[in-house]
């Protein structure tokens, strides 16, 4: 049975290039984080990639590989707005279910949509709506399958504007023309793994037994394997519960635990922008740090994870007090923190969240709003917030906004550091 529909956008940040600047229709071009031949491709074009520039490529190396190619400097914030486009466009036909990153994103199809050819016409219209509302050059592969994980294969199957629908019945030989590597999940090291476990095709992986694929990983994840490429669904782990986060690399210069609670600070704060601006309330706040710790050390010396409950909050002061609390229980390892992460989960939407009888919790959500009003208002002048908690001031240029890939920001947010 047909169930989920996977729309990938084709070069997408290429595409979105193309669709401002008509000049680079056609033509074999590369977003690049900067103009430098040191610099890698973050997006070609089809006519570049037919020459072998990808994403990843150096860019010195895509120059000598393509001589024609033309180089643009990729602008994120226009990105996330064809993002926002293409979902509400996408929206109107079919209701977006999964946001997986700032090109693919995934939808349930209800009975009626589960015949073969009611999806095929689905597929089209949304591939239609997409070039004839937000740009003609915003082409898209649609994947329709029994699961996710196969629609999200079936949608990589043709590229570009292609449209593959991936049936129960076919599974798993339709997998089989497919190299290991193609797989999303398989990397190279993995794919080592599994050659030395004598698995060197899809169609070996397809044919082995549900323990040869648990021990091949080492892990249940193995029994997913074997669940997923037969096209069955699994029940998905926190899906009954919405959840927004933010995570940032440290740079050397704040890996000190002093120096990384003010990232954590800055961290905390834009998390409580974003929940207050998506309208949710969380009733979680969780902390995930990786130390800057030798390989040979196991992976649960090097993580510490935490969580602590916050009873329906979204305002800065609430959830900082919240933050600071698992801060202090942190384990001191003795080693420097190279990654900081912060999630809100069991998000309620505010409209039918309880709200707070405490006088001091009314106080404090008014207060986070007047300050979210305050930089709403400032901010296009300041190019950054006008007020923030003082407790930021020292973080407050060390987590700028990168080019998005998986967590994508809204462009109402003030950025905290728009350097
Ligand atoms: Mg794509």
């Amino acid at each position: 049975m047909l169930r989920i529909l996977y729309v990938d956008m084709n070069s997408f940040f290429a595409s979105c290039e193309q669709q401002l600047r008509p000049e680079l229709r056609g033509k074999p071009i590369a977003v690049v984080p900067l103009l430098a031949d040191t610099t890698s491709v973050i997006a070609a074009s089809y006519p570049a990639k037919k020459f072998g520039v990808k994403t990843g490529t150096k860019v010195g190396e895509a120059k000598r590989m393509c001589p024609d190619l033309i180089l643009v400097k990729g602008s994120h914030d226009e990105y996330i707005r064809f993002h926002h486009r293409v979902i509400a466009t996408i929206d109107t036909v079919i209701p977006v279910d999964k946001i997986h990153s700032i090109d693919e994103v995934s939808c349930r199809l209800v009975p009626a949509e589960r015949p073969p050819e009611a999806a095929r016409a689905l597929a089209l219209r949304v591939k239609r709506a997409i070039t004839s509302r937000v740009g003609e050059c915003l082409t898209s592969s649609v994947g329709v399958a029994p699961n996710r994980f196969v629609a999200k294969v079936a949608a990589d199957m043709q590229k570009p504007d292609g449209l593959t629908i991936i049936e129960a019945h076919e599974l798993p030989q339709r997998l089989f023309s497919l190299n290991l590597i193609d797989l999303p999940g398989i990397g190279s090291k993995m794919l080592v793994r599994l050659n030395r476990a004598g698995i060197n095709t899809v169609e070996d992986l397809c044919t082995r037994s549900e323990k040869e694929l648990k021990a091949a990983w080492q892990s249940v994840v193995g029994v997913e394997w074997f669940h997923r490429l037969q096209g069955k669904q699994l029940i998905e782990r926190g899906t009954s519960r919405r959840t927004i986060g933010h995570s940032h690399v440290l740079g050397p210069e704040r890996r000190e635990r002093h120096a990384a609670r003010a990232v954590a600070v800055r961290l905390l704060t834009k998390l409580a922008q974003r929940a207050r601006h998506l309208g949710y309330v969380a009733d979680e706040l969780a902390i995930s740090v990786a130390f800057l710790m030798p390989r040979s050390v196991a992976k649960t010396e090097s993580r510490w994870h935490a969580y602590t409950k916050v009873q329906g909050i979204n305002d800065t002061p609430g959830l900082m007090r919240a933050m600071r609390e698992l801060w202090d229980s942190m384990p001191d390892r003795r080693a420097p923190i190279l990654k900081l992460g912060l999630t809100l989960s069991g998000l309620t939407p505010m409209a039918s969240a309880t709200p707070s009888l405490f006088e001091n919790a009314v106080a404090e959500t008014r207060l986070s709003k007047a300050i979210d009003a305050i930089n709403k208002k400032l901010g296009p002048k300041l190019g950054t917030d006008a007020v923030y908690p003082a407790s930021m001031h020292d973080a407050k240029r060390s987590a700028p906004r990168r080019i998005a890939f998986g967590n994508i920001p809204d462009l109402d947010l003030p950025d905290v550091s728009n350097e």
